[in-house]
């Protein structure tokens, strides 16, 4: 019986993989992947059988026409494959976006296995709001102003809409289809109108796209970032350093991005 082991593989680009990660992928007999890593990972692995379960509904896999698809896997089956596949080869990865511990459903995983009695182990890696914070030089804490950070999906697993106040910095994942709803939320969990917001979307890639607004305007950010993985961050670590140079690679809007000026890279 083989192992299982976890790989987070950044938020973009292939070389935000960790050493650790690249190591251990290097080993993989096979790998399960999603959607939102960089196909160039491949190169780490190249003799390993690749087979694609991300749940975003791509009809190919992106750069790497050839590989299996598996479109819009389901949590379940993704667990029966990972249990497949421990039973047939010695090491099995499951290589997530950004982190595996931050909304990756890693804990659903980790039981179908530990359930199987198979050997895990889990490679951390740099999640989308760090990569994001990184992308608009905006530390996401700040001496004084910014003590808490949290990490929030305003869907719940009904599908409905929850954001409340809990943090002085808090970081939205999987809202990017939702701005207007997630902006009412807020105003009404007490945030200010003027509070300021930061929205990245594909942050550490070459393309990332970035968006300053006031709460009260989100919605205005929809349209720049529509169809790209985004984060959404609320509040003191959104807020541009004094006198800061605006970062190189990212296109910054005021409040009210032009997609066809912000939008000059593929
Ligand atoms: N485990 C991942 C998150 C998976 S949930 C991590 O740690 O980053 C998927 C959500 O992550 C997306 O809907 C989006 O909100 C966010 N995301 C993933 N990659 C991103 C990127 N490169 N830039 C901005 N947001 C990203």
């Amino acid at each position: 019986m083989g192992r299982v082991l976890f790989i987070g593989a950044g938020p973009g680009a292939a070389d935000l993989i960790t050493l650790r990660g690249a190591d251990r992928l290097a080993q993989a007999d096979v790998v399960l992947f999603d959607a939102l890593t960089d196909p160039a990972l491949r190169e780490f692995a190249p003799t390993a059988r690749w087979i694609h379960v991300g749940k975003r509904g791509h009809t190919q896999v992106p750069g790497s026409p050839g590989l299996p698809a598996c479109d819009s896997t389901g949590q379940a089956t993704i667990n029966a494959l990972l249990v497949k596949h421990a039973n047939e080869s010695a090491i099995v990865v499951r290589l997530k976006g950004g982190d595996p511990s931050v909304f990756g459903r890693l804990e659903e995983e980790l039981a179908a296995l530990a359930l199987a009695g198979i050997a895990c182990e889990v490679v951390p890696g740099v999640t989308a709001a760090i990569a994001a914070a990184a992308a608009t030089q905006r530390p996401l804490t700040r001496r004084g102003s910014g003590r808490s950070v949290s990490l929030t999906t305003a869907m719940t697993r009904e599908g409905t809409m929850r954001a409340s106040r809990s943090a002085d910095t808090e970081v939205f994942y999987m809202a990017g289809m939702r701005l207007a709803a997630l902006s009412r939320h807020l105003l009404a969990a007490g945030w200010p109108a003027g509070t300021p917001v930061s929205v990245v979307s594909r942050a550490g890639w070459p393309d990332p796209l970035h968006s300053d607004h006031e709460l009260l305007h989100l919605a205005r950010a929809a349209m720049l970032h529509a169809g790209r993985p985004t984060v959404v961050t609320v509040g003191a670590g959104a807020a541009p350093l004094d006198g800061a140079e605006k970062p190189a690679a990212v296109h910054r809007t005021a409040h009210d991005p032009v997609p066809t000026v912000a939008r000059t890279k593929p």
